[in-house]
């Protein structure tokens, strides 16, 4: 125990997470700082959250001027910051309209009530199709699509959920039918170890969700928000969704997610059907307009991809030159180099170099940095990725 708030923590908080024994104060750009006075640079950005980085000056000073002026008023009323940033949603993603929440997994789950009132209006059971390998979150309904081991112990799980792996078109046509409600699916799998998924295949659940009038959902709460290079990573593919999540960067920071539908789908719920206390409200509306402003302003999407590629040829190189990594991937910023062994050792070593990195499905380094990270920054990541990998390794042979 270094300091206070860890022992506070230690006492006093639910044993949920583990830790790394730091305790961060203060943000800036692409670095944060510990309660030492030690700073590091942020290649996690809070799980892909903060994408303008840490204390965005816009984003800073959009939250204190609507926090001074109304934070809250339920979803009786109406407010500017609410419906101003649904037209920007509906412009950004090329639906229809959107609805608002607090995080992601409220945003899977109002996608899939949105899709069952759907189907229910053509009499269809409820079935809905994820892909093996996918996380939408900790909610019941979440881990009921998810992986088995989110479900141990959480039982009894909600029906009506069933899995096909990623990338096999023949499993799926199999699997659908008439009576299935929705297909939902990550175009980059996060959690599952940054996984893009194949855009054939992604055309394939486009096709197939036309054939049985399914709605077709994509969570881009992880690869949304200009980190693939595109606002949302559909649009790499020039198809759409029926419904897409979004929460993550969308507030850089600050609690928000959304469902954002087209018409057809969004049409089936009326009023008092689903709803919120807190989605939506000024304050967190108010977060992500600036947070939307900024990405457009300054095409933080194309800065993504420009900057991604480079991180991802600098990663590309390393593993030519060690045979600790097996596969590097991903798309723009949203990068991950699976490695031969754990990593989780190789992401306490970074941190010691003053890098902050993160492990997905136990040996899949991934990187999502701030996408306004610099050349100069990545580099550096790079460097500290090559000497901790390298520490790593002798320590395994030693
Ligand atoms: C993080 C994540 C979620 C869950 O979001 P929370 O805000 O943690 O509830 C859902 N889907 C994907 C793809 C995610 O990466």
């Amino acid at each position: 125990m270094t300091d206070n708030a860890q022992e506070l923590a230690s006492q006093y908080h639910v044993d949920l997470y583990g830790r790394y024994p730091i305790t961060l104060t203060e943000g800036n750009g692409v670095y944060v700082t510990d309660t030492e006075g030690n700073e590091y640079l942020d290649a996690l950005a809070g799980i892909a959250v903060c994408s303008l980085g840490h204390a965005h000056p816009k984003v800073v000073e959009a939250v204190r001027e609507q926090a001074g002026k109304l934070m809250h008023i339920s979803n009786f009323y109406y407010s500017k910051p609410q419906s101003a940033l649904a037209k920007k949603l509906v412009e950004v993603s090329g639906l229809d309209k959107a609805f608002f929440c607090n995080s992601g997994a409220e945003a899977v789950e109002g996608a899939v009530k949105l899709a069952r009132k759907y189907g229910s209006l053509q009499d269809k059971s409820g079935k809905i199709i994820s892909m093996k390998n996918c996380f939408h979150g900790r909610t019941l309904g979440t881990i009921a699509m998810g992986k088995k081991k989110y479900q141990k112990g959480f039982e009894p799980i909600p029906k009506g959920f069933e899995q096909v792996p990623a990338n096999d078109k023949k499993a799926l046509k199999k699997k659908m039918d008439d009576d299935t409600v929705a297909v939902i699916l990550e175009p980059v799998q996060g959690e599952g170890g940054v996984k893009p998924i194949d855009e054939d295949y992604i055309k394939h659940v486009r096709k197939l969700c036309d054939r049985h009038d399914a709605v077709m959902i994509l969570d881009e709460i992880q690869c949304g928000v200009g980190r693939t290079g595109k606002m949302y990573a559909y649009q790499h593919f020039g198809i759409k969704p029926d419904i897409v999540t979004t929460a993550k960067a969308l507030g850089n920071g600050f609690p928000i997610g959304a469902v954002i539908a087209r018409d057809k789908v969004a049409d089936a719920i009326k009023h008092g059907e689903h709803g919120t206390t807190y989605g939506g409200n000024p304050l967190a509306c108010a977060a992500a307009n600036a947070t939307l402003q900024v990405m457009e302003d300054e095409d933080i999407p194309g800065q993504a991809a420009e900057k991604g590629a480079y991180f991802k040829q600098r990663l590309q190189q390393v593993a030519e030159d060690m045979d600790a990594i097996k596969e590097v991937r991903g798309k723009g910023l949203m990068l991950g180099a699976e490695l031969r062994f754990e990593g989780g050792p190789v992401v306490e070593e970074m941190m010691k170099r003053g890098v902050l990195s993160n492990c997905a499905s136990g040996n899949v380094m991934r990187f999502v940095p701030p996408l306004i990270i610099t050349k100069e920054q990545i580099d550096t990541v790079i460097d500290v990725f090559i000497e901790s990998l390298k520490e790593v390794e002798a320590h395994a042979k030693a």
